[in-house]
């Protein structure tokens, strides 16, 4: 299994060559490697991301079949099955890096502001217990600021939503904690802009 480390340079060498349109992996048809896959994965790297459609993570990294462990939810929150799916993917096959990716123009951040700014949209209680939980980490931020400036704003409220799933994920869990401290597990936090396809990772990478 590949290193916290080496894998994160691979999903930034990934990402490189989505960004630059040259991207290599030829997942969309390779029966070899599918065949291959029959007697067991090793994914190098598990992706808690975004449901938004444009943001699918094996092509924004350019990965292929048995690459990437992939978690996806509106928000990218984490809920307790979020965090169960990390923990399966780090001690049944040993991965490593934990990558939570939020994105420029995120519809559950949009709407967590909108509710903050005193405009809630007609929720279910389903969706409203993922706005619950983008909630805390923007709150903070939304009363210290000017509310003229509203890029900025969603801007900082993006981060501050993936930085509280990195960090729920680094302390929420026995058996996380513990692989980080004992075993080289890393979870860093990541935005992908849309208007670039560049993935900026911005919180708690290891030195490199
Ligand atoms: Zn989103």
């Amino acid at each position: 299994m590949l290193r916290a480390g080496e894998a994160l340079a691979r999903l930034r060498e990934g990402n490189r060559r989505f960004a630059s349109n040259q991207t290599a992996a030829s997942f969309l048809s390779n029966p070899t490697r599918r065949a291959e896959l029959m007697a067991g994965q090793e994914p190098f790297a598990v992706i808690l991301g975004c449901s938004d459609s444009r943001v699918p993570a094996e092509l924004v990294f350019d990965q292929g079949f048995g690459d990437l462990f992939v978690i996806r939810v509106a928000g990218n929150v984490v809920a307790p099955s979020q965090v169960g799916s990390v923990e399966f993917a780090a001690s049944r096959y040993g991965t490593r890096l934990v990558v939570v990716m939020g994105h420029s123009q995120c519809g559950a951040v949009i709407a967590t502001l909108e509710e903050l700014q005193g405009h809630p949209s007609s929720q279910s209680r389903n969706l409203r217990s993922i706005v619950n939980r983008v909630r805390p980490s923007v709150e903070s931020l939304f009363a210290s600021r000017r509310k003229d400036d509203a890029d900025a704003l969603m801007h900082d409220a993006v981060r501050a939503n993936v930085r509280s799933s990195a960090d729920h994920l680094r302390h929420g869990s026995e058996l996380l904690e513990q692989l980080i401290q004992r075993d080289g597990l890393v979870v860093v936090g990541a935005e992908y802009s849309l208007e670039t396809g560049v993935v900026d990772f911005f919180d708690g990478c290891p030195e490199t």
